[in-house]
């Protein structure tokens, strides 16, 4: 027992080093995003990896009041403004109180089920750095038969950094009002699947980290200035888009966005339609928005041309950035546009490389399109009278 036990460990070890020497460049970015740990309000970790990305690339950079990063690529500096945005923080809980015998009480930062709060790894954002912690759950030994499948509500969950006292979690530099995220390692699954947390967003922001790469190494000349906005706060009400819409001034708006995939077992095309392996996915109705139709038809009709497989989604319960862009000023073409994801919103999601890197080529095909006459007869609700 001991020994197969063993055998399966160095095994088990061995595929994740062999797996870790095999990232190439954009695998080692998503696997970066990802890890790093940014409850929205705590974005920092995720700044730096955007920022520094960005700068490597030669771009200026501009923050909003709340965080939000604009970055402009040197060289485009004219044509209509389109705005791809993603954001950066990712569902976690936040320091409530600190219990006398040293547990942690918290609140949610963004929706999570009750069902992902108990017996999981965190990281606590203290003052003197990430400290682990777990939330407890107690053993089977001691709850009764009629409790076993009983859902845990957030009140009462609490975390246990290993502290025997108010004063150790202090001195560990935790205090309330602190951000929590979820602790789960990247990780290469089979079929080119990826398995990490907080892919709702960090899988918007590798594509736009992966697209704006190409466009400098391939020197793609653009039509449109692109305006790379990376928002802060999207779980707790869309608060970076408000604000880094005043900033980036977009004629034009693409949400990249963590879609729902629905292809496992209890959910089904009643609740989401898109399937991983399918490739980019697009939101026809989300509960934030209808996209602009005109530029919806406009995608399907350039993944048409470039022979890229686009999923369409139409799901409620799932609000996101691009309804702040379609409200900016007095209104602009706005689309949603995802990579396929599954669980949501948990410790643990699943993307298909394939589906990414689909999605980077159709969002580099859309951007090159993106002409000035194009986004203003897609912004045009002027009747065509026949002549
Ligand atoms: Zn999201």
């Amino acid at each position: 027992m001991v020994r197969s036990f063993a055998a399966l460990l160095a095994c088990s070890l061995l595929v994740t080093s062999a797996g870790a020497q095999e990232l190439d460049a954009t695998a080692r970015l998503m696997r970066d995003l990802t890890e790093a740990p940014g409850p929205s309000a705590f974005e920092e970790s995720v700044r730096e990896i955007v920022v520094a990305e960005y700068r490597s690339l030669g771009a200026g950079i501009a923050f909003d009041g709340l965080g939000s990063v604009v970055a402009t690529l040197p060289g485009n500096t004219s044509g209509p403004r389109v705005m791809v945005t993603a954001h950066m923080d990712e569902v976690g809980l936040m320091v409530q109180y600190v219990t006398d015998d040293g547990f942690i009480r918290v609140k949610n930062l963004g929706g999570l089920l009750d069902q992902a709060y108990p017996d999981q790894r965190w990281t606590i954002l203290g003052a003197n750095g990430p400290v682990p912690a777990i939330s407890g759950l107690p053993t089977i030994h001691v709850t009764p038969p009629e409790q076993r499948s009983r859902v845990w509500s957030l009140n009462e969950i609490f975390l246990d950094v290993g502290a025997a006292s108010r004063a150790e979690v202090e001195a560990l530099g935790v205090r309330p009002g602190d951000g929590i995220a979820p602790w789960s390692p990247f990780l290469v699954l089979p079929n080119g699947r990826y398995a990490a947390k907080a892919w709702d967003d960090r899988v918007g922001l590798a594509v736009m980290i992966a697209a704006a790469r190409r466009i400098r190494a391939e020197n793609l000349r653009l039509p449109a200035q692109i305006l790379w906005v990376a928002t802060t706060q999207e779980e707790i009400g869309l608060r970076g888009a408000q604000t880094s819409v005043d900033l980036a001034r977009p004629d034009l708006g693409i949400s990249i966005e963590a879609g729902v995939a629905a292809d496992f077992p209890g959910i089904g095309p009643t609740q989401a339609q898109e399937r991983l392996g399918r490739g980019p996915g697009i939101f026809l109705l989300d509960s934030s928005m209808i996209p602009n139709r005109k530029l919806r038809d406009f995608f399907f009709s350039v993944a048409r041309e470039e022979g890229i497989s686009l999923q369409a989604d139409v799901l409620t319960g799932y609000g996101e950035d691009g309804s702040e862009i379609q409200l900016y000023d007095t209104g602009r073409p706005s689309v949603n546009m995802t990579v396929p994801t599954r669980y949501l919103h948990s410790h643990t999601g699943i993307i298909q490389r394939s589906d990414f890197d689909h999605a980077v080529e159709l969002l580099i095909q859309i951007l090159t399109r993106l002409d000035a006459e194009t986004v203003e007869e897609l912004a045009s609700f002027e009747p065509r009278i026949p002549r």
